[in-house]
């Protein structure tokens, strides 16, 4: 029995988030400023704001400017919306990062619309979708940015490959199939109502799970050799009171390692890279912004 390579997002990530520091220096003698990148949070969601702060700081460590803005739980829509234009008029503002879930009574769609699709650094603006629906230059969401990226470190060329991505949400799943046939894939998207996916999947030499249902995906469903992205983030009821319940992904990793040739972890695999896409976007949204061919490696 052979076992899986395990695919090391957090070394990747960690080596991409060091091209991109050492790209700020450049992109600041030419500008005379940092890149910088606008997180706004609305409401006092907890798991929201740790996600806002990781984001800050990881903006700030790769030596970029890091812009804050919180309103209030009971904003308007025409406040959040005002906000995202004050910033879209900001040269100091390369990117725009507004983070979701909104509370309940905004319209998520109306206000990332608002965003400029030049600084809409997580790629959901529907000119954004666009575009990379096109196949024009723009910003791609970032956690299938990472993923493409850690399948193209494993495979090299994926061109005439067989890819299999679970889930077609706006965020990944959409995204991720329209790279994986930019790249030249032959691409199936599953989804819920998807008949006999262990045989769909089975066909695959690239499976993305990006579906949030704990170990669904199994071994056995997996060809031999296949490379396999587990996106799905789950946590697993703890086993005592008080305790939290393991991290597991949407594969059952177990299973999976004696069949795959190379599989991402959870935690570790895909998630580190998001944060990490998020700089790149930055990045690279203020070279193109400012007329700069994007940098190099990254
Ligand atoms: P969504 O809930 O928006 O989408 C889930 C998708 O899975 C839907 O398209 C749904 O189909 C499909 N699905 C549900 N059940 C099945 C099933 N039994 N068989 C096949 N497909 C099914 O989730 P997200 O895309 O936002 O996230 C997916 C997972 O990835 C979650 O665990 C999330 O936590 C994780 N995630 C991780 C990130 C990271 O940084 N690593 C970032 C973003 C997400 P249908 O459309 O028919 O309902």
């Amino acid at each position: 029995m052979t076992t899986a390579l395990v695919i090391d997002g957090k070394a990747f990530a960690a080596g991409l988030r060091d091209r991109i520091a050492a790209a700020v220096p450049a992109f600041m003698e030419v500008m005379g400023r940092a890149p910088g990148l606008a997180v706004v949070l609305v409401g006092d969601d907890p798991a929201s704001a740790v996600y806002v702060g990781s984001k800050g700081k990881a903006t700030i460590a790769a030596g970029m400017e890091s812009f804050e803005y919180r309103l209030p739980g009971n904003c308007t829509q025409a406040e959040v919306e005002a906000l995202l234009q004050k910033l879209n008029a900001d040269d100091k503002v390369d990117g725009i990062l507004l983070q979701l879930p909104l509370p309940s009574h905004l319209d998520e769609q109306s206000a990332v619309g608002a965003i400029n699709p030049d600084k809409d650094v997580d790629g959901l603006t529907p000119i954004s979708a666009g575009r990379l629906a096109l196949g024009i230059e723009g910003l791609v969401p970032c956690t299938p940015l990472g993923s493409l990226m850690l399948l193209q470190e494993q495979l090299g060329d994926l061109s005439g490959l067989e890819a299999v991505v679970i889930g077609r949400s706006i965020l990944v799943g959409k995204p991720m199939a329209q790279l994986l046939l930019g790249a030249n894939c032959t691409v199936t998207l599953a989804h819920s109502r998807t008949k006999d996916l262990p045989d769909i999947v089975r066909r695959a030499d690239i499976v993305v799970a990006a579906v949030g249902r704990a170990e669904m995906v199994k071994g056995d469903w997996l060809k031999p050799g296949a490379v396999v992205i587990d996106v799905g983030i789950n946590r697993l009821a703890p086993a005592e009171e008080g305790a939290k319940g393991r991290l597991v992904g949407d594969v059952d990793y177990g299973s999976a390692q004696a069949h795959v040739r190379a599989i991402t972890p959870v935690p570790g695999g895909v998630g580190p890279m998001t944060i990490a896409c998020l700089l790149r976007n930055t990045l690279v949204a203020a070279h193109r912004r400012a007329g700069l061919s994007d940098p190099e490696g990254i």
